[in-house]
């Protein structure tokens, strides 16, 4: 294990440093607030694309608070922006969720549903005073947002209630074209923080909602709708990443100047970034639209779709969210240590099989033409419950073309001409030669067995250092075998000083054809996982593998191959 991952995995603070858990025990001890209520979070995915690894982080977060305080966690779509928001993506989402293993129940619900209440509640901030509708455009809204030490201005700060009332009125019968009027809340031109100079918490936009049809032309902001979504689901613990803290504020203004019926809290936590990838739907949606990668399932990406069809478990992800803990403070969690829970996972779960992705046919001599044996060997070393199963041996049989060297390198114990090496689970074999073809490539390997070393037991007194895996000639079924590496060169795509679009790694998928698996394989239903042996873990491609046309992912290498 790398010095880096170590440093990670023994994270054994992560529990005890849970500060969001802090917060909520001495938030429910001094009563007030959350007098009565059960701990309530939610989870506000917006369906304009596919989780990725760090909305997992979220939702980990999220419905894990929820179950450690014996509280509830709600399911809500956040989708106040129709332009970018899809059906498809709603499901995707639900079913990621499941698939890791929370369930919302029946709490289940849509930022969309709200529309009529949150336009109620605008209507009251603009009778109060502290809501008017602005007619600048967003540029002159730029040029008008002042410095840091002069205030914001708008000329229509001061139009009366009954006017702004009126125009927002109109504004929701469709009266105006995008962009003419918004409404703002009227709070501190002044202000420190931006997000408090009085914010656009309503814009038009003619747009066709994926729930709500043509039914509204304006559609609240973020900030205006996400606070009242909270409340009128009585949302105790409102858990976000940290790029809303400078949005409290403007959280707190909306929940205590409307009547909603309860006070929400926000509490944020850092984001999590990954070395070597981009978290960010905007610029995972540009490589997909590019074709960079074939979709947000591709298995490069860091989607939870990608992850599952790539072979990640529910638990190695699950494992990988609370290892890397709650922080406060943004930090970067390195790809191989997700790679890591993984391997730790299926280390003990997957079954082993041997499987030959650069097949060279290696030839034994003195084992008769029309023979054939077989061998038991177990499923799972590591687990005595997971059974056995047969496998055939016979003269000719595929190993890995790296596996022999005519003339050997310093150290190399496999096989060379005169050298003994051990055929995984079969026989010791001597290696006797190789034929070339014309042009000199290595086209056959030859060696002859000892029919007294049967389950590759070597003669008493003789040692053997090389094993080799091997796959039956006679019985292999062919497969793709697709090897996946980083997608990008740099450590640090996502930065904004990097254009991530100019380091995508050219290596990143690698197909095989022409693979020879064990006979056993043939009947892999996609998604089932396996230990290739010496060569790492391997599952079949949830969608494009087929009995007859068998298609395999390399999840992950059995040791983190850029640590060597
Ligand atoms: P992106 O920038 O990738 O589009 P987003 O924040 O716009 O992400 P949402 O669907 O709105 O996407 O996010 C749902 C929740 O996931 C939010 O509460 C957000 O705080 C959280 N989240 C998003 N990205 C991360 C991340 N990298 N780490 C932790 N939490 C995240
Ligand atoms: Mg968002």
């Amino acid at each position: 294990m790398s010095e880096e991952i170590k440093a990670v995995a023994e994270n054994e603070s992560a529990e005890s440093n849970n500060f969001i858990k802090q917060f909520i025990t001495e938030d429910l001890a001094q009563g007030g607030r959350c007098e009565g209520m059960k701990v309530h979070t939610r989870f506000p995915p917006e369906p304009n694309g596919c989780l990725h690894i760090g909305h997992v982080k979220a939702l980990c977060i999220d419905f894990g608070m929820a179950e450690y305080f014996g509280g509830l966690c709600n399911l809500r779509m956040d989708d106040t922006n129709p332009t970018k928001e899809r059906e498809e993506f709603v499901e995707a989402i639900k079913d990621d969720i499941h698939w890791l293993g929370y369930d919302w129940g029946d709490r289940y619900h849509f930022a969309s549903a709200y529309f009529e209440q949150t336009y109620e509640y605008a209507v009251e901030l603009i009778k109060k005073g502290l809501a008017y509708v602005c007619e600048l455009t967003p540029e002159q809204m730029k040029e008008m947002r002042g410095t840091h030490d002069t205030p914001a201005t708008s000329p229509y700060r001061d139009r009366p209630i009954e006017e702004s009332l009126d125009l927002f009125e109109r504004m929701r019968a469709g009266e105006f074209e995008d962009g003419k009027y918004t409404l703002r809340a009227k709070i501190d031109l002044a202000s420190g923080n931006w997000n408090m100079r009085d914010p656009v918490i309503y814009r038009i936009k003619h747009a066709t909602h994926h729930r709500t049809g043509n039914e509204w032309c304006i559609y609240p902001m973020y900030d205006f709708a996400h606070p009242i979504g909270d409340a009128l689901e009585h949302i105790t613990h409102s858990l976000c990443s940290l790029e809303y803290e400078d949005h409290r504020p403007l959280y707190d203004w909306v929940v205590d100047n409307v009547s909603v019926p309860s006070k929400p809290r926000q509490i944020e936590f850092a984001r999590l970034n990954i070395d070597y990838t981009v978290l960010s739907k905007r610029k995972l949606r540009n490589m997909i639209e590019t074709g960079v990668v074939s979709g947000w399932d591709d298995p490069r990406m860091p989607t939870l779709l990608a992850l599952r069809r790539r072979g990640y478990t529910p638990a190695s992800i699950r494992n990988f969210c609370e290892k890397i803990g709650v922080a406060k403070n943004p930090s970067i969690v390195p790809w191989s240590f997700l790679e890591y829970c993984l391997r730790e996972d299926l280390n003990e779960h997957a079954t082993r099989a041997m499987a030959v992705i650069n097949p060279i046919k290696l030839v034994i001599t003195n084992y008769p033409e029309d023979q054939s044996e077989k061998f038991v060997i177990e499923n799972n070393p590591q687990d005595e419950n997971a059974g056995t199963r047969e496998i055939t041996f016979s003269r000719e049989l595929w190993i890995e073309e790296d596996d022999f060297m005519e003339v050997p390198a310093k150290k190399y114990q496999r096989l060379y001409p005169g050298n003994k090496v051990r055929l995984k689970s079969a026989y010791i074999v001597t290696c006797t030669g190789c034929k070339k073809d014309e042009d000199g490539n290595i086209v056959e390997v030859y060696a002859e067995y000892d029919p007294e070393t049967r389950g590759g037991n070597p003669r008493e007194g003789e040692k053997v250092r090389g094993t080799i895996h091997w796959v039956d000639s006679k019985t292999a079924v062919d497969a793709q075998v697709r090897l996946f590496d980083r997608l990008f060169t740099v450590p640090d795509p996502d930065s904004a000083s990097v254009d991530y679009m100019e380091c995508i790694n050219p290596n990143s998928l690698i197909v095989k054809d022409n693979c020879k698996l064990e006979a056993g394989l043939a009947d892999a239903k996609p998604g089932d996982g396996f230990q290739f042996l010496r060569l790492g873990y391997f599952c079949a491609d949830s969608k494009d593998s087929k009995p007859g046309a068998l298609v395999f992912n390399r999840s992950v290498e059995l040791k983190d191959s850029y640590s060597k």
